[in-house]
């Protein structure tokens, strides 16, 4: 199929754009020795499992449905965590998964003999209290308060029996000279228990596909811990594998003039790439420039009766007419797995572009998906 004739809107990812951000994982997997997890959470789409699991060594689960679809479908190592496990779910996860990962002492203690008798990794996740993210509260799980992972002044050395690694995960979209500083807040909080564990875990929000990641350091921040604890070192990062390598692609259904020019599009922020409203952020949008930049300004809108379903003010070099396709970019992550139907809006379809440059549907949506999650 060419890519006119894809329905919209519709999710596109790029096989050769995925692929290339798997070999740069996997390029830091080679020389350091280190593992690196899908983090699902950010992308789930399974169709392209068969292509992850030739690059990275798993998967990363938030709970028992993201376990069940990587011990399905990606088959490696695959790691749970949970800021709590449900008693009637704990036996399914520990099936699917190789590494447990608790939040807290005393689900340690409540799980850690089912797991350790299945054969299984008990982990336990800190929380280093070293925040390295301004402006950005609500993906900061250092802030005063936070509900994830144990604290220095709650670590419990005498309650570490049966634990084998660490986790924490304390960074979002950042570069490695924030993992440096907060490794050294790891080690001078935690440091004396590091020597007796086997494996410790950097958690996600590491960029490491982002043209100015600096990937040297993060190897020495990975030799480090190996080299001076003799840890194994696992890397969970979910933007970082699809980053850049999505698109988005709508139709402009209408527009309106209301003092500024205003363009409709069969899209919705808050449906379809809700980070765009709650990180906040302005999405790419191939050909355009910044409000005024070019000719034509519109602000671009979806069809909810949210006011401010807003994706942003964009200019273009022709006015835009209706019909018009318009592609957003970096739409992989965090668009598919938090879709809703707000409004009785339907899901965007599902496309792959593969390596010839041909485009093939995956998934397409109907009246059916939205009544039936409703009741
Ligand atoms: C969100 C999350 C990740 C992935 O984070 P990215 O920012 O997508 O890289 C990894 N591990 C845990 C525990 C998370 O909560």
């Amino acid at each position: 199929m060419r890519f006119e004739e894809l329905p919209t809107p519709c999710y596109v990812v790029d096989e050769s754009l995925l692929e290339q951000n798997l070999k740069t994982l996997n390029g830091v997997m080679e020389r350091t020795g280190s593992k690196i997890l899908l983090a699902q959470k950010a992308f789930s789409m399974s169709t392209m499992y068969p292509l992850i699991r030739k690059y990275l060594s798993g998967t990363a689960s938030s709970g028992l449905y993201e376990a069940r679809l990587g011990h399905e479908e990606m088959g490696k190592e695959n790691h749970v965590f949970s800021p709590a496990y449900r008693e009637d779910e704990i036996d399914e996860i520990i099936s699917y998964c190789d590494h447990i990962i608790f939040n807290s002492f005393s689900q340690v203690e409540k799980f850690k003999d089912k797991v350790l008798q299945a054969g299984k990794k008990v982990g336990l996740r800190i929380n280093p209290e070293h925040s390295t993210q301004v402006g950005h509260a609500i993906y900061d799980p250092c802030s005063p308060g936070s509900r994830f992972g144990v604290t220095a002044k709650n670590f419990r050395p005498e309650l570490l029996d049966g634990v084998s690694g660490l986790h924490f995960h304390t960074l979002c979209e950042q570069n490695s000279d924030d993992l440096e500083t907060t490794l050294n807040a790891v080690e001078e909080k935690f440091g004396p228990w590091l020597s007796q564990l086997e494996w410790i875990n950097f958690g996600g929000g590491h960029h490491i596909t982002r043209e100015d990641y600096d990937i040297d350091l993060l190897e020495k921040c990975i030799k480090r811990m190996q080299d001076q604890y003799g840890l194994e070192v696992y890397l969970e990062p979910g933007e970082a594998i699809a980053l850049n390598a999505g698109y988005l692609v709508t139709t402009v259904l209408d527009k309106l003039e209301n003092d500024i020019e205003i363009a409709i599009l069969d899209t919705s922020a808050t449906c379809h790439m809700p980070d765009v409203l709650e990180m906040p952020y302005r999405p790419p949008l191939l050909g355009s420039g910044e409000a005024n930049e070019k000719p034509y300004t519109y602000r671009l809108g979806g069809q909810t009766c949210l006011a401010g379903d807003v994706i942003g003010e964009y200019s273009f070099d022709q006015p835009l007419q209706n019909g018009d396709r318009l592609v957003f970019g970096d739409m992989a992550i965090y668009t598919m797995v938090k879709n809703t139907t707000f409004n009785g809006m339907p899901l965007p379809a599902i496309a792959l572009k593969d390596k010839n440059g041909d485009y093939r549907i995956v998934r397409e949506f109907g009246y059916e998906n939205f009544k039936t999650r409703l009741a």
